[in-house]
């Protein structure tokens, strides 16, 4: 089993500015056997201190760590099972990739044939048999990554880590990447915890996904589930592209009152909103869900608003468009079939059947 447990883990680090200060705040979750488990959130949110806290190179200030059935508190890096792939890849400029990709099994003093057979089959599974003999700078930004990941592979770890790895490659190459990976893991049937600031990345290669802030864990969730139901306003502005709007009003009735328009609840949500009738509330809607009424068959009854359109941003097959409503700034995303066009009014539908309301105080969605 490879499974990775936090139990209560916390992070201090001394500070010269900030004094005490915690990196990462009571951290409890279970990493599940075979998971591609990615760490996501603003940067110093305390991600790569979780990661390295796993590879023992941090230790933790309280709590237990457990790869496997065991605990790891004390144990040292090399003993921990576990093989990490570094941002910048930290291969040796002077040996080449067979060299590298055999570097940790000599050291760990395997048999020669075991070694070429363990390289020989992670260059085939990473297309890099043609390679072998060249050194790291004859190489391109993807094939270096590979490597790295091939050193990872030929140790056979437990679990693999991943810091930032694709971080230092084109936007073209990270997306190719991003499918290997997704296919390596697969492949390997490996238990992966892998750390990004992009939740794109985030969203595509992982089962489950961490959402940090300051230090704490927001929510646990399937990157489905995490779009569909964020826990609090900070997983609903941090998840999707562009990321959730926020509008601030007041549940009255069936309707939500704000600064300029009111928008009807479905019948079928009240129930839910109960205790926050006559109070503040803040509305949530997605980009994807303010739609063109030039592009809905049937008429809604309401929730359509006029804005002046302020900006219109061309994204190839879809645009995204923005505008206000009172003092916030509200974007949509638009298929290309149905342009508008900047400083005109424009009809829009508001699908309230997708909207998300929060407390504007706890900042909580309202469940
Ligand atoms: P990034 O995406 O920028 O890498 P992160 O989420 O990975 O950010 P961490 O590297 O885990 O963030 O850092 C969390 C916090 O702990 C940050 O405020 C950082 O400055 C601080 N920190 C990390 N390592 C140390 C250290 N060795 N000593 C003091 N503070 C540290």
């Amino acid at each position: 089993m490879s499974e990775v447990r936090f139990v209560q883990v916390s992070k201090e680090f001394e500070d010269n500015n900030k004094g005490k200060f915690m990196a990462v705040k009571n951290a409890d979750f279970t990493i599940r056997d075979k998971e591609f488990m990615v760490f996501v959130g603003p940067s110093g949110c305390g991600k790569t201190t979780s990661l390295r806290m796993i590879a023992g190179l941090e230790r933790q200030t309280s709590g237990d760590i457990y790869i496997g059935d065991r605990i790891v508190n004390k144990a040292h890096p090399k003993d921990r099972d576990i093989a990490m792939v570094f941002q910048d890849y930290a291969l040796y400029p002077h040996m080449t990739i067979r060299e590298n990709m055999s570097f940790g099994l000599k050291n760990l003093k395997r048999p020669k044939s075991e070694i070429d057979e363990k390289v020989t089959e992670a260059a085939r599974i990473l297309s890099l048999e043609t390679l072998l003999d060249r050194k790291p700078r004859e190489l391109s930004g993807g094939q270096r990554q590979r490597v790295a990941v091939g050193r990872a592979i030929v140790r056979n770890p437990k679990v693999f880590l991943f810091d930032e790895p694709l971080s230092n490659l084109d936007a073209k190459l990270r997306v190719q990447m991003r499918i290997e990976l997704s296919e390596l893991h697969k492949r390997l049937g490996a238990t992966i915890v892998y750390v990004t600031h992009d939740q794109v990345e985030a969203m595509t290669l992982g089962t489950r996904i961490v959402v940090m802030n300051q230090g704490e864990i927001q929510q646990i969730d399937t990157p489905e589930e995490l779009y569909k139901n964020p826990k609090n306003m900070f997983v609903a502005g941090f998840i999707g592209s562009p990321p959730m709007n926020f509008v601030k009003g007041r549940l009255e009735g069936n309707t939500i009152q704000t600064a300029e328009h009111v928008f009807f609840v479905p019948e079928h949500m009240l129930s839910t909103y109960k205790a926050y009738q006559g109070k503040e509330v803040t509305l949530g809607i997605r980009p994807e869900d303010i739609l063109n009424l030039e592009q809905l068959t049937v008429q809604p009854a309401h929730n359509i608003i006029e804005p002046v359109i302020k900006v219109v941003e061309h994204l190839g097959s879809e645009f995204l468009v923005y505008f206000s409503i009172g003092e916030e700034t509200i974007v949509a995303k638009f298929n290309a079939d149905y342009p508008v066009k900047a400083f005109t009014k424009q009809q829009l539908y508001v699908n309230m059947d997708k909207m998300t309301l929060f407390d504007p105080e706890t900042q909580f969605r309202i469940s």
